[in-house]
């Protein structure tokens, strides 16, 4: 295919069907927007150069600042505002692409987040024939036409009939066409190779995908979520810390009484700490060095279950949370079972999980090495993190 290829993605509606108080494209799935996770299939698409996106009128900033930079979107060339209908807001980001040289169109819904970049190379080299080609799939329910009162009209031919979905490629001064005969006639399609149509056309169908659905209800969220990869995730953690005299004993956010206490930079809570890591660990990262450095004086004598709750807040932001953890402790002395109850409340409630979902299990080293010695303690925690 010859010439710059520029697609539009119309996310101006106010689509608020999946009850969120914000249009879905914002919304998360998997731990980002819904438009940000379009954007990405269209950022490895190869055959795709550049990218408008069509938002909320007055949205621009909030739609760069909130879907695009934070994720790298280096192929997003314009966010414009969009208009009443979605075919308003075709049309401007059309405009969009032309001042960017387009000539080629991909029109693709912001709600399909699931569309292959097969699927775009598909549809474009289909549409270097006929000018305009569509993603489509044959229609596998029988489809009614319905009259007054849900009472069926007519059966249609299902082996004629086909569901269109996006992409839609068009070369761009056709779809420009059919957008200012639409304008000019005051009509309204609801896909853009309906308006190609209208002009005589051809518009080609090319095998689409089931995968690439519209995520339009909390149901359509679910199942997108589940199709874009695993819904939960494993991490470990270690931790070692000295035992030095005067220093206060804190292991899971509970004070015990003994003889000597943890050294480190915040309370040393090497439970904790061990928790805090394989949290991490699942969720892709890093560890608590690199989120709490001990360089920062604003860690000094911290308290750790303070600090797991950040993590906790971290994951949250990369749309995953606890959802169990097993935790154990290498300690000679003093006695860890009696406190196992306290300190499974504390790591629960700072975790929001109930009790059942945090293990503790503690062991001697029946006097062998630097535990054995007295020297020091530490302690192994498995996290499992799921998608929230
Ligand atoms: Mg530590």
């Amino acid at each position: 295919m010859q010439g710059m290829v520029v697609a539009v993605v119309p996310a101006a509606g106010a689509g608020t069907r999946l009850g969120g108080a914000r249009p879905k494209q914002f919304l998360p799935l998997a731990g980002r927007p819904l438009l940000t996770r379009t954007l990405m299939v269209l950022e490895q698409t190869p055959q795709v150069h550049a990218v408008v996106v069509v938002c909320p009128p007055g949205g621009e900033d909030e739609t760069r600042r909130t879907c695009v930079e934070p994720y790298g979107l280096a192929k997003v060339a314009a966010v414009v505002p969009g208009g009443a209908q979605r075919q308003d807001s075709v049309a401007a980001g059309v405009a969009a692409a032309t001042k960017l040289g387009a000539k080629w169109l991909v029109v693709h819904d912001a709600a399909r987040p699931l569309a292959k970049p097969e699927l775009f190379a598909r549809v474009l080299a289909a549409a270097a024939h006929t000018g305009a080609a569509i993603a489509a799939v044959p229609a596998a329910d029988t489809i009614k036409q319905a009259g007054a009162d849900d009472l069926a009209e007519a059966t249609l031919d299902r082996s004629r009939l086909w569901l269109v979905q996006t992409p839609q490629v068009f070369e761009r001064g056709l779809l420009e066409r059919a957008l200012a005969q639409a304008a000019k006639d005051g009509y309204y399609a609801t896909d853009e190779a309906g308006l190609v149509e209208r002009l005589g056309e051809k518009v080609k169908l090319v095998m689409g995908s089931r995968d690439n659905i519209k995520v339009t209800t909390p149901e359509d969220l679910a199942l997108a979520q589940g199709m874009l990869g695993a819904a939960t995730r494993v991490g470990q953690g270690f931790d070692a810390h000295r035992l030095v005299q005067g220093r206060r004993l804190v292991l899971a956010g509970v004070e015990l009484t003994h003889s000597s206490g943890l050294l480190g930079h915040s309370d040393a809570d090497v439970a904790t700490h061990a928790v805090m890591d394989a949290l991490l660990a699942a969720a892709g990262l890093g560890d608590i060095g690199q989120m709490f450095p001990d360089s920062d004086p604003a860690f000094a004598g911290a308290d750790s279950l303070e600090l797991l709750t950040q993590v906790v807040q971290r994951l949250a932001r990369e749309g995953w949370r606890p959802a169990q953890v097993s935790l154990t402790l290498l300690a000679q002395r003093p006695k860890i079972s009696p406190h196992y109850p306290a300190m499974r409340a504390k790591l629960a409630s700072a975790l929001g999980l109930e009790p059942e979902a945090v293990n503790l299990a503690a062991s001697t080293t029946e006097g062998l090495g630097f535990v054995g010695r007295e020297e020091g303690m530490a302690a192994w925690a498995t996290a499992v993190i799921a998608r929230s």
